[in-house]
């Protein structure tokens, strides 16, 4: 195959337009062209106020494929095509006993255990939460009606935290092995639009997630994989530094040498066991902030300029950084285009915000996180769970704030920068359920961060006309931006630096930052157990008891 990049299109081209566009840049007949596929499909928009084009990434193949690649040989953009499909790095022998233990259904665990059922070591999934069916009421219960339910929320059940979210589908991961593209072909298998194999920054929404986790859940479960809702592991069973399986809150016991831990940045309670274990744990940094919404129109005209709007285009978004005066980076995270801000909790007692959208994006507001960096040996020295702490804290903090009910804490941005708590809303609605009150959000963060983000919101009013904008809205607390510690593992086999057997895996053990990311990260922590399974075989250390049949 050949891969030909930068092949420019008008913004408004039909569909039928890319093939003589090929055929075009490589000077070839008609006949020629065997046939072609899109790898990747991005809009360049630095000329808004001018032409935007479609700029295009195409594989193909062509009747003789030496002599084209001849002719454009030193045309950087004319070159073989990388081999991205994916090749199992192991199969499990007919008969093996041992089944290895995945412990959390997000993208992480999901990814690791379709690989392992794929790879014939039939895992055992236990999941604090529920299916996503029954997972969904209960979410919406905490936005409608104000009710929490501590094991089954916007953080725990079938889907992991990405379940409702926007979907976002990229990750600045470098992925030398293609595992990304493993992870999209599998979505698209269980049912996400093919698009996402192409778009520059794909996403499926919530709605289409749901679906795409069941089906893959299904998928798991026919090839011998076992999937067990509403079982939270709360005890680590390690001898000598080797992992001898797990406890469940129902005191039942589950046997394995091999334990993937895919816990998420939520699982305080499972840090916490797994610190008293000795688990060998650390801080990392992590930020927090708030989130901010516009309306999307605003956005769509800064980014777009005359082509805001344009079907083609859909909702723009935005990535935003500024280095405030005290040293502190203040970034855009987790943007929503056309989206809604979201009660995140897991835990009584505590607001913390997030976002998310439908395919559609079609809300009235954009929102992100604007979120300030914060390090261990500077903000939360000594104990490895200090950041955890701090994040209770806060989030203890907003809720209070936001008057102990749920309702989140909110101030205008004209207010927040001027220091006044505000009183009445402008033009920019609020779409966080079950509701704001306006407050002054001061006492939220530590005075660092409010200084910061003070300074940055001024400074991305000059990037975005219209971002400082006196009714946009602030509302509190984003304080789960990524995991507070990580359970560090060794670099070749991926097992806990103290304890063997035990896999650290995806965001909570600071290995991934997103859907994809935790799902590439799943791949590469199944493989690792595949074929540390494979060499205990070897050495004859099978558990041939068959505690898990
Ligand atoms: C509202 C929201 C929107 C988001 N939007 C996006 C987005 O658009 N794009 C993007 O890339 N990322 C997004 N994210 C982040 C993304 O969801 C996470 O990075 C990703 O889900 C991490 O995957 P994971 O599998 O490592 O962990 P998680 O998805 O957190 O999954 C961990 C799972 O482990 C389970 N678990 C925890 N402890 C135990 C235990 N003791 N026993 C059994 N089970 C346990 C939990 O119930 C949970 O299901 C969003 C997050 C949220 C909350």
């Amino acid at each position: 195959m050949i891969r030909v990049t930068e092949l420019a299109l008008p913004l408004e081209h039909p569909e039928q337009a890319l093939r003589p566009a090929i055929l075009q840049r490589l000077q070839l007949r008609d006949a020629e062209l065997l046939h072609y596929t899109v790898f990747k499909r991005s809009y360049d928009a630095r000329k808004k106020n001018s032409e935007i084009k479609f700029v295009y990434i195409v594989d193909l193949a062509v009747n003789d494929e030496a002599a084209v690649l001849d002719r454009f040989a030193g045309d950087a953009h004319v070159r073989p095509s990388p081999d991205t499909s994916y090749h199992p790095v192991a199969q499990a022998p007919a008969g093996l006993s041992e089944r290895p233990i995945v412990v959390g259904l997000g993208p992480c665990g999901l990814f690791a255990a379709l690989l392992l059922a794929q790879m014939g070591f039939r895992p055992i999934v236990l999941e604090r939460g529920k299916d996503v069916r029954r997972r969904t009421k209960d979410t919406w219960a905490l936005w409608r009606k104000k009710q929490l339910s501590p094991e089954s929320n916007v953080q725990f059940g079938e889907g992991g935290a990405g379940l409702f979210s926007d979907g976002k589908l990229y990750s600045q991961i470098k992925d030398p092995k293609f595992y990304g593209r493993k992870v999209m072909a599998e979505f698209v298998k269980a049912g996400a639009p093919e698009e996402i194999l192409f778009v520059s920054k794909p996403h499926i929404g919530t709605f289409r997630l749901t679906g795409v986790v069941s089906r893959m859940r299904e998928e798991i479960i026919s090839l011998g994989g076992e999937i067990r809702f509403e079982q939270k592991v709360t005890d680590l069973l390690r001898e000598g530094g080797q992992v001898r399986g797990v406890e469940l809150a129902s005191g039942e016991q589950l046997m394995s040498h091999h334990v993937v831990m895919a816990l998420g940045h939520s699982a305080r309670d499972t840090f916490r066991m797994l610190h008293r274990r000795g688990v060998f744990l650390e801080a990392k940094p992590f930020a927090i902030g708030f989130r901010v919404e516009h309306p999307q129109s605003l956005i769509d005209h800064a980014r777009l300029g005359k082509y805001a709007g344009h079907p083609a285009l859909g909702a723009a978004d935005y990535k935003l950084v500024y280095h405030a005066s005290n040293g502190r980076a203040v970034y855009s995270f987790c943007m929503c285009p056309g989206g809604t801000v979201v009660a995140a909790t897991s835990e009584p007692g505590r607001v913390v915000t997030n976002g998310m959208s439908q395919y559609s994006r079609n809300e009235r507001n954009a929102n992100s996180g604007i979120v300030v960096s914060i390090h261990p040996e500077q903000d939360y020295p000594g104990d490895p769970l200090a950041g955890m702490e701090l994040q209770e804290q806060l989030e203890a903090k907003a809720y209070v704030l936001g008057g102990s009910d749920y309702c989140a804490p909110a101030q205008l941005v004209g207010d927040f920068i001027a220091g006044k708590p505000s009183e009445k809303l402008g033009e920019v609605e609020p779409s966080y359920q079950p509701g704001i009150r306006l407050v002054d959000l001061a006492p939220s963060l530590p005075d660092y961060a409010i200084e910061a983000i003070r300074e940055a919101l001024p400074a991305f009013g000059r990037q975005i006309r219209g971002f400082d904008r006196a009714d946009a809205l602030l509302t509190g607390v984003e304080t789960r931006t990524s995991s507070p510690v990580r359970l560090t593992r060794d670099r070749e086999s991926l097992q806990s630096l103290n304890t063997r057997g035990l896999y650290p895996a995806g965001e909570g053990a600071g290995y991934a930052g997103g859907i994809l990311s935790a799902g590439v990260d799943g791949i590469k922590v199944a493989e690792a157990v595949a074929k540390a399974m494979l060499a205990d075989l070897e050495a004859g250390s099978d558990n041939k008891t068959g505690t898990n049949p």
